[in-house]
Order: C-alpha cells, then structure tokens, then sequence
C-alpha cells in the first residue's frame, strides 16, 4: 500500500450493485468507482453510490466516485433475453420501434444515423467486436449482413466511422444523467467523445466547480486539439474501447502514451481504460498481454486503471481488482520503474507552486529518511502539482473538505485526509506529524516534507516548504 502510487477505477454494474461487493472491491484496492450512466437505471446508481459514502465515512478513507455521460453515442435498444448472438452471414435489421430485440432484429432509437447511411458500409458494434454490413435502408431502418459474428447485449454501442453524425457534445440524455449526478454530489464527471475545446466550455457552464472534468478521447477530432482540450478539463480519460474503433487500432498504444505525457505535463491526472483485463470477464486468470497492458500503462507514469466489463458484468470482479493491483505493487518496485520515475522530470513552470513542488525531489534526495510528503492543501491544487513531480514516496493530502479529499482520490500516490480547518500555520506541523505516524506513514525519527501557504488557508497559495522530523 505505502510504496505504490497507479491507482485503480472500477466499473459497477450487475455483478458488482452491492454493498458487499463494493466493500470487496475496495478491500481488494478499488480507489474510484465509476457509474456509467450509458447502463444501470437511477435508481441503481444512487443506492451504489450512498453505499460508497457511506463506506468512505466508516473507514475514514476517501474514495471517489466518477458518473460516466453517455455523449453523443449511438447504442442499441434491449433485447427480450438481454442479448443474442450474431452468426456471420445471417441477416440482422435495426429499427425505430420500441419492441424488445431478438436474434433477428434490434431497435436503434437514432434517425439521424439512417440519414448517414450508404449501401455497403460497416457498422460496427460493441468497441468494433461485431461487424455487420448495410444491404438496405430507409428513414427508420437498416437491413443488414452480419460480418463479423459475436454476443450483443443490450444497449451496446453502434459506430459508423468516418461519418460525422450532427448530435450535441451533450444531448438530452446527458444533461438529465448531469443534473442527477450533480445533485449526488459526483466528484468528477466523465465526458464522452469530446471533439473540440467548446464541448468542455459547455459542460463547465453547468458544472463549474461543483465536480471534476474527464475527458475522454476517444475522437480523432479530439487529438486534434489535444493541448487545449486538456488545459480546460480536469482530467484525461484514455477511452480506447471507442478510440480503437474511431482511429486505426495499431495508433493506439502510441496515442495513449501521448496522452499521457500531455497530461504528467499539465498536472490533470490521466486514467488508461478499456480491456486491460478483459479475458477476466470469463476466466480467473488474464492472459500475460493483458498484464503486460497493464504494467506498461503504470511504467507511463498513469495516474489510474481501469476495469470496465471485468468489474461491471464479469464473473471475477474481486480477482480482476486484486491481480490488478498485484502487477501494480510488483512493477511499482521494478528498477525500472523507479529509474522511469526519477528521470521523467517535468519542466517547473514559472510559479511559486511549481518551484516549490520541484524542490520536493531534490529535498527526497539529499534527506536521510524521507518518509512521506504532506500537503495542506485546500483546494488540491498542490496536491496535484505535487503529484506532477511523481516524487516515490506517499503524497498525502491534507485538506478540509471531503470533496475535495475524494476527488483526489484518482491522483496518482495520494492519500487524502480531511482535518479541521486549522487556524494558524504553525498548528499545520503538529497535525502532520502525528497524522503520519498514527497512519503509518512514518515513523521516529524518519523526516516528512510539508507544504503549506502564509497567508494561511487561502486558495491556491502554497509558499512554504518544512521539513519536520518525526518524534
Ligand atoms: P463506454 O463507452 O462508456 O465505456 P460501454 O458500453 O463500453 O460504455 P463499460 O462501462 O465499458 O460500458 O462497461 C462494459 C459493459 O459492462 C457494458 O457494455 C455493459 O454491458 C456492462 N455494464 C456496465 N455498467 C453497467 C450497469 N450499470 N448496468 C448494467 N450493465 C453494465
Ligand atoms: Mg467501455
Ligand atoms: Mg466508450
């Protein structure tokens, strides 16, 4: 726990909408859940996520919560037995009525991708698994080849690629699940296919301050405007499921180490998601790829993995959780790891903040027992600077609010504790120092680094740099 630093989001879902099993996922080392407003009914979500705030208050050990807006994606409606297998070369029709799907036909509640459509294209389905071809179509309908064969559940996506489809960055849908996440209390809030620096703008308008923003890339168009999409956002999700499909699918593995380094370079935490573990839906066991996947995203300096289906739908949600944090402990003490570490400085930008959370690596160096470092941060901005440096040792941020100490939640080697509201900057030591030790972070006669900020307890200011030794 003290020396590994990726963390981890879990989807829930069927296999996972419990108390029990949330509290086995986090046992097992879940740090952020995520609901996926694309699946599960209102309902669902706000019982998961009391049970998480709930769990987080009895433990007195911030978790995060991430609600997921569909976007503009196309999906499928339901079928009467929750999914149907598509065999290649049978015939498979989507349509505009309402009744439940079966092996023969499917609704699509979209017209405007009837619009779109041209004899003989693919469409592709569930992140490009299935394949089918389009032989007809009218105003609201398509008769179509299967292709490329596969199960198909409910309310899986449809990609048409290389057609733009007009539907909003946020539809209806999305500012409905916004306004229900909102009032939950989300501690960040997913976007889905983000093509240009405008879809952030508009959602901030609604959001401000009140959660984090996730991109997700996952459009070439995104990639475009990487930099800039990044700077108005929050955080960066990988999204490769849609990406794969959307982009040419050897691009991937370099786009995702792309979007990572953009993002150690702004300071916005980054997750890497889709497949990492997917064999684990079926099998108590990955393939070596996968685990391979796995550690390649936690030697990129990511701030988190993720499981999707593994967790949401899979028969080993708890094993999927737990190998996953076994390849993250194990390449966390690699050589190479730790050598990756310390060379990826990130160039200090001309700020105070920046200056000081710079000097943390040095201090880590030349000290004789550093144990741990203490930010007292209430707004998280240091926290998060701090992270930026990717120091080897427990960031742990201390801050007033317990928004914000779940939020930081999904940065990479934080650990949050909420404290009162000290009054004075010189009550910041002591609290620190006993904190670490009771949490066992250090111990006597180890040396801790604390940030902090004169004056005290406005936003955004840290200044100060201590180094107290433990007693
Ligand atoms: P996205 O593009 O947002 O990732 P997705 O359809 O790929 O959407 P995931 O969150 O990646 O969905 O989860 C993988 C699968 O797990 C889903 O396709 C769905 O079948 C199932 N799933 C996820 N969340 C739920 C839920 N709350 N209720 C039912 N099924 C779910
Ligand atoms: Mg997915
Ligand atoms: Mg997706």
């Amino acid at each position: 726990m003290k020396n590994t630093f990726t963390k981890i989001v879990c989807t829930l879902g069927p296999a996972t909408s419990s108390e029990k099993m949330i509290k086995s996922l986090a046992k097992a080392g879940a740090n952020v859940f995520r609901l996926n407003f694309s699946h599960g009914d209102y309902e669902r979500h706000a019982e998961n996520f009391q049970i998480i705030r709930q769990m987080s208050r009895e433990q007195k050990s911030p978790y995060g919560i991430l609600c997921d807006l569909q976007g503009p994606k196309l999906r499928v409606g339901k079928f009467k037995k929750d999914k149907v297998r598509l065999i290649p070369g049978q015939k498979f029709r989507m349509d505009m009525s309402e009744k439940l799907g079966d092996e023969t036909r499917v609704s699509l509640m979209h017209p405007e991708i009837f619009k779109a459509l041209k004899q003989n294209m693919s469409l592709l389905l569930n992140d490009g698994q299935i394949q089918l071809n389009v032989d007809d179509f009218g105003p609201d309908y398509v008769n179509t080849t299967v292709e490329v064969g596969g199960i198909l559940s409910n309310h899986k996506g449809v990609n048409v690629p290389d057609v733009i489809l007009p539907i909003s960055a946020l539809t209806s849908k999305d500012l409905k699940d916004l306004d229900f996440a909102l009032k939950l209390g989300a501690d960040w809030i997913c976007l889905s296919f983000v093509q240009k620096p405008e879809d952030v703008k508009m959602a901030r308008d609604i959001i401000g301050d009140k959660a984090g923003i996730i991109v997700k890339i996952e459009k070439p168009s995104a990639l475009q405007y990487l930099k800039e999409i990044i700077e108005l956002a929050d955080g960066v999700m990988v999204a490769r499921g849609d990406l794969g499909v959307e982009c040419p699918i050897e691009t991937v593995p370099a786009i995702q180490k792309r979007i990572i380094e953009t993002c150690r370079a702004a300071g916005k935490p980054v997750i890497v998601a889709t497949q990492m573990l997917e064999s684990m839906i079926l099998s108590p066991v990955p393939t070596r790829a996968e685990v391979s996947d796995v550690a390649t995203a936690v030697y990129d300096g990511a701030d988190a993995v993720m499981l999707s289906a593994e967790t949401a739908m899979g028969e080993y949600p708890i094993k999927a959780v737990s190998m996953m944090k076994k390849i993250i402990t194990k390449t966390s003490q690699d050589i190479h790891y730790i050598n990756d570490m310390e060379k990826s400085t990130m160039p200090p930008d001309k700020t105070v903040a920046s200056a000081i959370t710079s000097a943390i690596r040095q201090m880590i160096k030349v000290l004789d027992k550093p144990a741990c470092i203490v930010s007292y941060s209430v707004s998280g901005k240091t926290t998060l600077r701090t992270a930026r440096e990717r120091p080897l040792l427990p960031i742990i941020s201390m801050t007033t609010t317990e928004a914000i100490a779940n939020r930081m939640a999904l940065v990479w080697g934080v650990r949050s504790v909420v404290v009162p509201t000290l009054e004075d900057l010189t009550d910041v030591i002591p609290v620190a120092v006993n904190y670490v030790k009771e949490a066992g972070y250090a111990k006597p006669d180890d040396e801790i680094i604390i940030t902090a900020g004169i004056p005290f307890a406005t936003h955004g200011n840290t200044n100060l740099i201590h180094i107290a030794k433990v007693g």
